[in-house]
C-alpha cells in the first residue's frame, strides 16, 4: 500500500547542513519546501537533485527576519495543508567577545536565531495542532548547550531555542506534535571554514569536524516512523564535543 503523501518545510534549507536536510527528507520520502533568502543556481541545482529522487521541490523565499512577508509565504503555500515536518535550521554566527560586541552583532544574531524561529514556526502550529500530528526539529548548538567565549550573542540565541523547544514540547504533546532540538557540534560548511582546525581537533573526541549529512541522519530520525516518543529533548551531534 503506498504511504500517505507527507511535506516538510526546511527553513534555511538550500546549503550547508539545511541543504543536506533537505535531500535526507527527500530521500525518506517527503515532498520538500526548502527555504532561502534569494534563489538561484544553488536552489536549482537542489531542486534537480530532488526531483531526481522522485520527489517535489517547491523553493520558498524570505528572510527570517521578516515576520510580515514570512507570514504571506506561509500562510499562502500551507493554508489547505500544515506541513508534517517543521526544520527550523537558519542561523548565522557573529563573533566577538562580550565586551566588544556591538549592538548590531548582537541584534543580527538573535534576529535570526531566535526571532527568526518565532517568525517561522509560530504561524504553522495552529495547522499542525488541528492535524493532531507533526514533528518541529530545531537546529540549536553545541554553543547553546555549554556556552562558548566569543559567542555570548550566539550561545545565548541557541540556549533560547532549547528553551523554546522543551517549552513548545510541553504544549504540543497531547496533540501529536512532536519537538525536539539536535545540537551540532563543528561541522564542515561555509559557517566553520575558517575556524582553526589544529585548536578544535584536540576538544573532539573523534578528532574530525562532523559532516552535515551526519546531522540530517539525526534530523531524518526524529522527523521519521521509528520516533515515537521523544519529546522536548536535545540530541547533540558533535563527535563528543559535549558529553
Ligand atoms: P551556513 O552558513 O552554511 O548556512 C546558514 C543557513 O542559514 C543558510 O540556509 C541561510 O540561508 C540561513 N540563513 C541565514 N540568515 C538567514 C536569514 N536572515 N533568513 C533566512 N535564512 C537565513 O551554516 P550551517 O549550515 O553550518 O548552519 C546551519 C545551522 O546549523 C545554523 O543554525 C547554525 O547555527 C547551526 N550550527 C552549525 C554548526 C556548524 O559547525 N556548521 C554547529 C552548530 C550549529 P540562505 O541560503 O538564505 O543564505
Amino acid at each position: 500500500m503506498e504511504k500517505k503523501k507527507r511535506n516538510a518545510l526546511i527553513i534555511g534549507g538550500c546549503r550547508g547542513i539545511g541543504r543536506a536536510i533537505t535531500l535526507r527528507l527527500a530521500e525518506d520520502g517527503f515532498d520538500v519546501f526548502p527555504t532561502c533568502r534569494k534563489s538561484g543556481e544553488a536552489a536549482d541545482m537542489l531542486t534537480s537533485e530532488v526531483r531526481a529522487l522522485g520527489r517535489k521541490c517547491t523553493v520558498l523565499e524570505f528572510d527570517v527576519r521578516d515576520r510580515e512577508g514570512v507570514r504571506k509565504v506561509l500562510d499562502s503555500t500551507f493554508a489547505d495543508d500544515a506541513p508534517d515536518a517543521v526544520v527550523y535550521n537558519s542561523g548565522i554566527a557573529r563573533d566577538n567577545l562580550f565586551v566588544f560586541m556591538n549592538s548590531e552583532e548582537w541584534s543580527d544574531v538573535l534576529d535570526t536565531n531566535l526571532q527568526g524561529f518565532y517568525n517561522t514556526v509560530q504561524p504553522l502550529v495552529f495547522g499542525m495542532l488541528a492535524k493532531h500530528a507533526g514533528r518541529i526539529v530545531v537546529i540549536t548548538s553545541a554553543s547553546g548547550q555549554t556556552g562558548q567565549a566569543g559567542q555570548v550573542n550566539y550561545s545565548a540565541s541557541k540556549a533560547g531555542l532549547i528553551g523554546a523547544v522543551k517549552a513548545l514540547a510541553r504544549e504540543t504533546g497531547r496533540k501529536g506534535i512532536l519537538v525536539n532540538a539536535v545540537a551540532p557540534g563543528v561541522i564542515e560548511t561555509e559557517m566553520t571554514k575558517d575556524l582553526p582546525k589544529d585548536r578544535i581537533l584536540p576538544l573532539i573526541p573523534l578528532k574530525r569536524f562532523g559532516d552535515p549529512r551526519e546531522v540530517a541522519g539525526v534530523v531524518s530520525f526524529l522527523c521519521g516512523d521509528d520516533s515515537t516518543y521523544i519529546q522536548g529533548q536535545v540530541i547533540a551531534v558533535s563527535g563528543g564535543l559535549v558529553i
